[in-house]
């Protein structure tokens, strides 16, 4: 049998036990050394994005909303991506 020790973000102790899940369905974990309560493995839905891809779609004269669905994230964050000075 396989163990893997896992470690708190905030004080890299071993002693963390499973705290239930978040509103969004990530299964969280609470150490019990420092108290704090975390996501170990978040997803970020934005990583695999091509930023080139997403302004060339906006510049096709789609609105925001529209290639929010196409790649699947919000309106909003096609906004904040878009604006975002270094790409
Ligand atoms: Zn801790």
């Amino acid at each position: 049998m396989v163990t893997t020790k896992y470690k708190c973000k905030n004080c890299q102790s071993e002693n963390i036990v499973l705290n239930g899940k978040n509103r969004s369905g990530s299964q969280t974990y609470k150490c019990n050394d420092c108290g704090s309560c975390r996501v170990l493995f978040s997803v970020k839905k934005t990583a695999n994005i091509n930023l080139d891809t997403l302004s060339k779609t906006y510049e096709e004269r789609n609105s925001l909303r529209s290639t929010g669905r196409i790649f699947e994230i919000s309106h909003i964050t096609v906004l904040n991506l878009l604006k975002k000075p270094n790409r």
